[in-house]
């Protein structure tokens, strides 16, 4: 019988976006200003063109203007620079996203490193990562998808303070900084990655487990300690002949086990999928209130 709490991101991030949407008309009634995001897409990729849809959608759900850029997949590096730095100048725009993976004739670190720090809402930039590294130093923004799934913990009140934490996956997008996060907020960190030798000795002795990796089910029971808290950022398609498309989505962790020993954990989908796009739109907000100095 299944134990663990259900960590419900969906609905937190629907909190979230309603307190988004509230802060975004107060600050238009009382200086007119509106947030926007811009995106730039290039090429025609079908998930990435998803992923722009729904961030489009979530922006108008909550008021943020947005402002895209669709570039065919054979657009010069030249083009995504000159359309970076319009967007750069622009007094409207308060959030620049890249949407990657990039085509491969393009160098992701020219064009990422191309966006001013001061609108790099998805926290890509060296410079936030260098800032979120450091002791006393501020990143201007936290990357979405770590900062969900810290923001999870705070909200289903998971202390993070001496506990033991472990991050499988050392990723610029999500592993690195999620270990980077933690630390920040005082837990002792591990990362676990595809050289770490024997990591289910080392997750078991974690109090919090973030899981991003993209292996299904990978993370066993057997790997957590009891009690422990399991945030599984994974998104991982696997085949089922009961599903109509013919797969379903499934997390690193393997959830029928580890519900049974973990105490808190998110489902996949509805867990960290939500927040990630909740904290692009909270992202957005901060540089705008930053910008006009809107407290
Ligand atoms: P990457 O492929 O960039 O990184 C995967 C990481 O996992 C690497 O650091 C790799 O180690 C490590 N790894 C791979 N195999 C193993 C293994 N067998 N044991 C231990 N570590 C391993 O992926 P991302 O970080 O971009 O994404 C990870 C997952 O999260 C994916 O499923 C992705 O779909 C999902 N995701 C979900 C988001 C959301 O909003 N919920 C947002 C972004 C991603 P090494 O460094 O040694 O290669």
């Amino acid at each position: 019988d299944a134990s663990a709490k259900v960590i419900d991101g969906k609905s937190v991030a629907k909190e979230i976006r309603d307190e988004i949407a509230a802060e975004i008309s107060r600050m238009k009634d009382s200086i007119g200003v509106i947030p926007g995001l811009a995106v730039i897409l290039v090429g025609d990729r079908k998930d990435s063109a998803t992923y722009v849809r729904n961030k489009k959608k979530s922006c108008e759900s909550v008021g943020i203007n947005s402002y895209e850029v669709r570039l065919p997949e054979d657009s010069s590096e030249q083009e995504v620079l000159k359309h970076i730095s319009g967007f750069n100048d622009d007094p409207f725009v308060h959030g620049i996203l890249v949407q990657l993976p990039l085509p491969r004739h393009m160098n992701e670190q020219n064009v990422l490193n191309a966006v001013c720090i001061e609108k790099d809402v998805d926290g890509f930039h060296p410079l936030n990562i260098g800032r979120l590294a450091m002791r006393d130093r501020e990143p201007l923004f936290v990357p979405c998808t770590p900062k969900g799934c810290i923001e999870l913990l705070h909200r289903y009140g998971v202390d993070i303070k001496g506990k033991r934490a472990v991050v499988i996956g050392r990723s610029n997008i999500v592993g690195m900084p999620a270990a980077l996060l933690l630390q920040r907020e005082d837990a002792t960190v591990s990362v676990v990655h595809s050289r770490t030798k024997n990591p289910e000795k080392i997750t078991r002795e974690a109090d919090i487990i973030i899981s991003a990796v993209g292996q299904p089910n990978m993370v066993k029971g057997s790997w957590i300690k009891p009690g422990s808290v399991v945030i599984d950022v994974g998104i991982n398609p696997v085949e089922d002949a009961k599903s109509p498309r013919g797969y379903r989505l499934v997390g690193d962790v393997c959830y029928e086990e580890a519900s049974k020993i973990a105490s808190a954990i998110t489902p996949v989908p509805g867990g960290v999928g939500p927040m990630t796009i909740a904290m692009l739109l909270s992202n957005t907000l901060i540089s705008a209130k930053r910008v006009n100095n809107f407290m």
